[in-house]
């Protein structure tokens, strides 16, 4: 709401105008509306029309003594009226007749080009001479310039103050990601300018309509609206709250004079209403909290003061805060639901991995019982063995390792996840790694018709690595690029080193992995196509399980490949500070 002082005076450069407009030879008076109710009068006006400093903030008709205001009037009248200037008007003088006032009187315009103010300057009819209208001419041009300037710093000042306030606001209400805490910034709302303060009205997660706790900046009133807590929720007919927000989504005004009726209605009994008149309740402002098209709730602003009404600047600054809150709101519900998702996904990928380490564990034992027993019978424990039922005990037990490997896998998988797995860091003598794992599936590269190059470039090269973590690294890198070549295709293995890493690679002239899959490779369950040897191809386990071993070990493994060119994994692992000759 806005104040103005009663003597006129305002601050900064337009005081000081005003301090030299007070001593200065023309004189002048400023009067505002159709009432012309006097602004200001300098001391020349005032001694030329006898008009005292009570008189400001009445209307000049009455105030103006000596002489008839009549033709003064007048002339404010038509100004006022036509918006033109009125230059060295004469008035009748039914005084001594020796004198005769004359006055030119202009309109200072509002945004809408209507006569807000007049600006009058009245001299006696020989005082008139020339240097007397420069000065007018001049006094003319910085009074209007003066009255321009004051309009525009009020509407500076008044929107600054309104931008900081919001900001603050605005900063407040999003502090939190809690709901609870959100609720607990918005009940505190406040509008400055009527001292007002909230009832919050939101929906609970039943969709049932619920006031939150009311926040009253009073701690004596706090008191009162206590005992209210929980005894005033609102209901479907109240005419202000969420009931006003769910009829229609604009702000519900409720101005001083109605709001007795208003709280007798929307107190549900003698008892809250009694409350609620011990604290003093002025005019009702309901804005709808709405987000994306949702309505959340509602906040009511309580004017204190019993005869103060909301503004239109009010009513919009209520809007930006409602706005401004339901963001805030909203964003608080949407974490709190992500949170509740994610720990059900947590909850849900843990049974699914606890099956998964159950299950594979309870498989192992009697696919190993099989194994043992194909071995049994092949060794003629049994009796004799045709060479038909060897070639057969063959197929059982192949398919039986092939079973047993991916349980492996899944079983590394699931351990690996629940961070059980320990590591023997020692130093490992890289070429010797390599050898070991070429070694194991040596006979395989064999049987696929492929070529395997092991290259000895740094033969003493010594890593930090738990060994038989390596050598699973290693044995998975070789069985894959074992898998996807082709027959006649080149498999190579090598090592190099920088200052404090070592690259083992491990290169084939295979199928290659599509640009896109690159990342997702290493990702579980993640397979590009079925490999060459249909039935030999794993669960998509093996690379997730390398990296995960690689990055434990303080190194990492990494992919190149160009489809139908072939691929290039490399292993990197901290560098020993030894170097070795290869034992
Ligand atoms: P899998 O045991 O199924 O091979 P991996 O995690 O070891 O699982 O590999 C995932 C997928 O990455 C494979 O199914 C294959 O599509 C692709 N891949 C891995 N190594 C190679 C390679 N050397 N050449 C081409 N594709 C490969």
């Amino acid at each position: 709401m806005r104040r103005s002082t009663r003597d006129g005076t305002e601050p900064g450069a337009v005081g000081s105008f005003q301090r030299y407009m007070e001593h200065g030879p023309p004189a002048i008076a400023v009067t505002r509306g159709a009432g012309h109710t006097l602004e200001f009068a300098n001391q020349s006006f005032r001694r030329l029309t006898r008009v005292t400093a009570a008189d400001i903030g009445r209307p000049i008709a009455g105030s103006v003594r000596g002489r008839p205001a009549s033709g003064l009037v007048a002339t404010l009248d038509h100004v006022f009226r036509s918006g033109a200037v009125a230059r060295d008007v004469s008035m009748a003088d039914d005084g001594d007749g020796v004198k005769q006032w004359r006055c030119t009187v202009w309109p200072q315009l509002d945004a809408s080009d209507r006569p807000e103010r007049l600006v009058i300057e009245l001299w006696e009819s020989r005082q008139a001479d020339l240097t007397l209208a420069l000065q007018r001419e001049v006094a003319e041009r910085m009074l209007l310039s003066a009255l321009r300037e004051r309009d525009a710093t009020e509407k500076a000042e008044a929107s600054s103050r309104r931008a900081t306030y919001l900001a603050a606001e605005g900063r407040r209400l999003a502090e939190s990601l809690e709901v609870a805490v959100t609720q607990r910034a918005v009940a505190q709302l406040a509008l400055p300018s009527l001292a007002a303060w909230c009832i919050v009205d939101v929906f609970d997660s039943r969709g049932a309509m619920h006031r939150l706790r009311i926040v009253h900046p009073d701690a004596v009133k706090q008191v009162a609206l206590r005992e209210l807590e929980g005894r005033w929720s609102p209901e479907p007919s109240d005419p202000f709250g969420l009931p006003a927000a769910l009829r229609h989504d604009a702000p519900t005004l409720i101005e001083a004079g109605q709001v007795d009726a208003a709280l007798a209605a929307g107190a549900h009994g003698p008892e809250a209403l009694k409350f609620l008149q011990a604290i003093d309740i002025g005019a009702l402002l309901t804005v709808p909290l709405v987000v994306r098209g949702t309505l959340l709730g509602a906040v009511t602003f309580v004017s204190d003061g019993r005869d103060d009404n909301f503004t239109e600047e009010d009513i919009a600054l209520a809007q930006e805060l409602a706005v401004r809150s339901a963001i805030a709101l909203d964003s608080a519900k949407m974490h709190g639901d992500a949170l509740s998702l994610k720990a059900l996904a947590e909850t849900a990928s843990r049974a699914k991995t606890t099956f998964l380490g159950t299950m594979s564990h309870e498989l192992r034992t009697p696919l190993n019982a099989i194994g043992g027993y194909v071995d049994l019978i092949l060794l003629g424990v049994r009796g004799p063995v045709t060479p038909a039922q060897e070639i057969d005990l063959g197929r059982i037990r192949s398919n039986q390792r092939h079973l047993l490997g991916l349980i492996t896998d899944l079983l590394n998988f699931v351990q690996l996840g629940s961070g059980r797995v320990s590591y023997d860091i020692t130093d490992v003598v890289v070429p010797d790694a390599i050898s070991s794992a070429v070694s194991l599936v040596d006979a395989l590269i064999v049987q696929r018709g492929l070529i395997c190059e092991v290259c000895d470039d740094d033969d003493g090269l010594v890593a930090r690595a738990d060994a038989e973590k390596l050598q699973q690294i290693l044995i998975n890198l070789l069985s894959n690029a074992v898998k996807f070549t082709p027959s006649g295709g080149r498999i190579e293995v090598g090592c190099s080193a920088t200052e404090t890493t070592v690259h083992i690679r491990v290169v084939d002239s295979g199928i290659g992995i599509p640009a896109e899959k690159l990342d997702a490779i290493f990702d579980p369950f993640v397979q590009v196509k079925e490999g060459f040897a249909g039935r030999d191809t794993g669960i998509g386990l093996g690379l997730a399980i390398s990296r995960d071993l690689a990055r434990a070990m303080e190194g990492d493994l990494t992919v190149e490949s160009e489809l139908d060119l072939g691929s290039r994994f490399t292993i990197v692992l901290p560098r020993a500070n030894r170097t070795t000759a290869t034992s």
